[in-house]
């Protein structure tokens, strides 16, 4: 499966799905996928997608996602997103997008770090439904095709400018995709660590191949731990306990039964609290108890958590559940400017595994989804906008050098994680230097 096409979209999430959506029908696009269309973080998104409400509320957004970043947020990136906040959300709703509403107006929620309640969500499972809606829009488009099981090994590329993706599919074969331009919206790198929120094929590929091609990153060693993920002894994903369950009264025990800390802390505060408390009570784990909530909330507004922690044996409405920190978010990555585009020509990056600092230091909760999809916007516009043929470069892949694909998965890890300590031990001289 060779070819030549207008744009090819690398990844199925929330931030690929929308910028296929908005690039205009007479440009040829193909998506390929890792695993299957529907395996993205964006479908397990539960607790919401940030707004903005009003005027009123520019001001306290801003500052909430200044403070919960540590103020290493690029304010101009936070301004976009905030102010495109309100086009997006009449976006998601035009393309059939249903969240929450309270007497035919929308319904808000809250969580950790958020002085307002500025968060639209759908039940407790926000990311399906925009992003299953996005995927029903993509499959009407004639001028969309999808192909699964095709994991991106590679760019083709030549004198700084994109020209392709060198994939592969599950039997090993090597394809080589070439296009106009390349949009990298392949999510975060949960997969590299022992214990994550993220699904285990993400493990950051585009880093890897980045650092190959001398293409620009930011922040690398930005990565954020989610405070409350179900304790589990089982290998693999672990589940998460949005941080609404606790915007919505949820409170954390230590060992004694006693309230510890303030539930509604930034993400990384909260997270250093727990594993404090963990230490002291040499544990694996602090409790969270939802039972104050009353039986009803709890299987109305947070079914798909009610019906995980059953299977895993706790009746939420009855019991405390064992909680602990696992890796959740990827704040660095890719750096890009405000239209998206990379520092390699005709190569953009959306979505988690972009960086256009954002999130700073650390996300606030619900802008993931967001600034994905804002994002994503603005890269279709820039592509469209300024549009070149690719001509005049050779295909210099040798497929050959892609056979021992367990060994490049292998190489490709070892090179991201070296780079992330690389990029804290900088960071740590900096610190010291300032
Ligand atoms: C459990 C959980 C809950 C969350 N809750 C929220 C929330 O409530 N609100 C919020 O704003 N954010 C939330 N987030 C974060 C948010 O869901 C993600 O940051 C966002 O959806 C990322 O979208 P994306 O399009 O960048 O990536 P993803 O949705 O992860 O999609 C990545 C795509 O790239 C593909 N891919 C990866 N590597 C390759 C490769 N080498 N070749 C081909 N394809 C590849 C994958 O198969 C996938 O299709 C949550 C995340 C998790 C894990």
């Amino acid at each position: 499966m060779n070819g030549k096409t207008d744009i090819i979209v690398v990844g199925t999430g929330a931030s690929g799905l929308f910028y296929a959506l908005n690039v205009p029908v007479d440009k040829q696009i193909l998506m390929i996928t890792k695993t299957t269309v529907d395996e993205s973080d964006s479908y397990l998104a539960q607790g919401g997608i940030c707004v903005l409400r009003d005027e009123d509320d520019y001001d306290s957004f801003f500052e909430d996602t200044l403070k919960a970043g540590h103020y290493e947020n690029d304010r101009a990136s936070v301004d976009v997103m905030i102010r495109t906040s309100p086009e997006i959300i009449s976006d998601l709703i035009s393309l059939g997008v249903e969240f929450e509403k309270n007497n035919g107006e929308l319904a808000y929620t809250k969580e950790g770090a958020h002085s307002k309640a500025r968060i639209l969500y759908h039940e407790d499972l926000t990311g399906k439904e925009i992003t299953s809606k996005l995927l029903a829009q993509v499959k009407k488009r004639n001028n969309i095709t999808i192909i699964e099981n095709m994991a991106m090994v590679d760019l083709i590329c030549q004198n700084n400018t994109c020209n392709g993706v060198v994939a592969s599919d599950t039997a090993g074969k090597i394809h080589l995709f070439e296009a106009d331009y390349v949009v990298l919206a392949t999510g975060g790198l949960g997969g590299l660590f022992h214990s994550s929120t993220n699904l285990q094929h993400l493990t950051g590929d585009a880093i890897a191949i980045a650092l190959k091609r001398q293409i620009e990153l930011e922040n690398i060693s930005y990565i954020q731990i989610h405070p409350t993920t179900l304790y589990s002894q089982k290998p693999g994903r672990r589940f998460l306990i949005s941080e609404s369950v606790r915007g919505e009264g949820a409170v954390l025990y230590n060992r004694k039964m006693q309230r510890f800390v303030d539930e509604l802390l930034p993400r990384d505060l909260l997270t250093k609290a727990i594993h404090e408390q963990m230490e002291q009570d040499q544990s694996d784990f602090v409790w969270l108890s939802m039972q104050d909530m009353g039986s009803d909330i709890i299987k109305n507004r947070f079914p798909n958590i009610y019906q995980h922690c059953l299977e895993e044996g706790y009746d939420i409405t009855r019991e405390c559940i064992p909680v602990t920190p696992a890796q959740h978010y990827f704040m660095g990555g890719i750096r890009v400017d405000l239209k998206s585009r990379t520092s390699m020509n005709h190569l953009y990056a959306i979505g988690e595994i972009s960086c256009n600092r954002v999130h700073g230091a650390n996300r606030l909760a619900s802008n993931s989804l967001l600034e994905s999809l804002v994002f994503a916007k603005r890269a279709a516009n820039d592509t469209i906008n300024k549009y070149e043929i690719s001509k005049d470069y050779q295909l210099n892949i040798n497929v050959d050098d892609y056979q021992d694909l367990e060994q490049l998965k292998a190489d490709y890890k070892t090179i991201i994680l070296d780079e992330i300590e690389r990029s804290k031990v900088i960071e740590r001289i900096d610190n010291k230097k300032a």
